[in-house]
């Protein structure tokens, strides 16, 4: 078990955004072979929810997930129940896509709020409400932990004990964790946490590289094989535990990749995957 298997490349539209729309995505990974794909829902609302299944389908892509839901905390009830009916749709948009799980960005501090243990709170409140939607359709949540330096602004699950500790807490049906290498790699408890996980909770892998250094908190992740993360031994960590699930590239670089022409990125992710992956 070195080189990982082709197939099981996925890209999420986030990698070449910029420069192409939904459906030149989808049509960019049947034209490079590229199986597995994950979509935004702001991109799947410009082509239209519809169009974007047939033709998700026409060309025989697979999801490895739907990006995304969450964003729990807000300041107030009214905002908080906005965005309990938003991620309502986003579940409903996910089986309507055949996504194998909707991916959770949980959301960080209210506006003006210093109170981290109440956004937490506010998270596992959110999450337990949507899961009582979603268990019943049949959609799987995968809570996606953030590196530490998101916690105020996107996500205050941090770390694969914090994900873990909210699956022990509201139960396993239905719910699991997305490990996005770039925000975990740097836990030392990397392999504790997801021999607790175990296969039941891995719903979603996503690989890219950290950049040493990096220059930009969001917008400068590197391609596999260009920074520290060793790429491949995670991997086949996750899948000594059973995972067989797609391995998803999400690389948001405003000044390089994303300045590049899509056809060429896609060809280097293929390549850096079987090379690093
Ligand atoms: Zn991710």
């Amino acid at each position: 078990m070195t080189q990982p298997d082709s197939h099981k490349l996925s890209l999420n539209t986030a990698t070449v955004r910029q420069r192409w729309k939904l459906d030149q995505i989808i049509e960019g990974c049947a034209r490079h072979e590229i199986r597995g794909i994950a979509p935004w829902r702001d991109q799947v609302q410009a082509l239209g929810l519809k169009a974007s299944a047939r033709l998700i389908r026409h060309h025989d892509l697979i999801l490895s997930g739907y990006c995304r839901g969450g964003m729990f905390p807000g300041s107030t009830p009214e905002e908080r129940r906005e965005k309990a009916l938003d991620n309502r749709r986003a579940v409903d948009e996910a089986l309507e896509l055949g996504a194998p799980c909707l991916v959770l960005v949980v959301g960080g501090l209210p506006a003006g709020s210093k109170d981290l243990p109440g956004a937490r709170q506010q998270v596992r409140d959110g999450l337990s409400e949507l899961l009582d939607y979603a268990r019943p359709l049949g959609m799987p949540l995968a809570i996606e932990p953030l590196h530490p330096m998101y916690a105020a602004e996107r996500a205050c699950v941090n770390t694969l004990a914090q994900a873990n500790d909210l699956c022990d807490e509201l139960g396993d049906a239905g719910l699991g964790i997305a490990v996005d290498l770039y925000h975990t790699w740097w836990d030392p408890q990397f392999q504790q946490q997801i021999e607790r996980a175990g296969l039941r909770r891995l719903l979603a892998f996503h690989i890219c590289d950290w950049l040493a250094p990096t220059t930009d908190m969001l917008l400068d992740r590197g391609m596999m094989g260009d920074g520290v993360i060793d790429i491949r031994g995670f991997r086949q960590a996750v899948e000594a535990m059973g995972y067989t699930g797609l391995h998803e590239v999400e690389i948001f670089s405003q000044n390089n990749w994303w300045q590049r022409d899509p056809d060429e990125v896609l060809a280097i992710c293929k390549q850096r995957h079987l090379e690093f992956g």
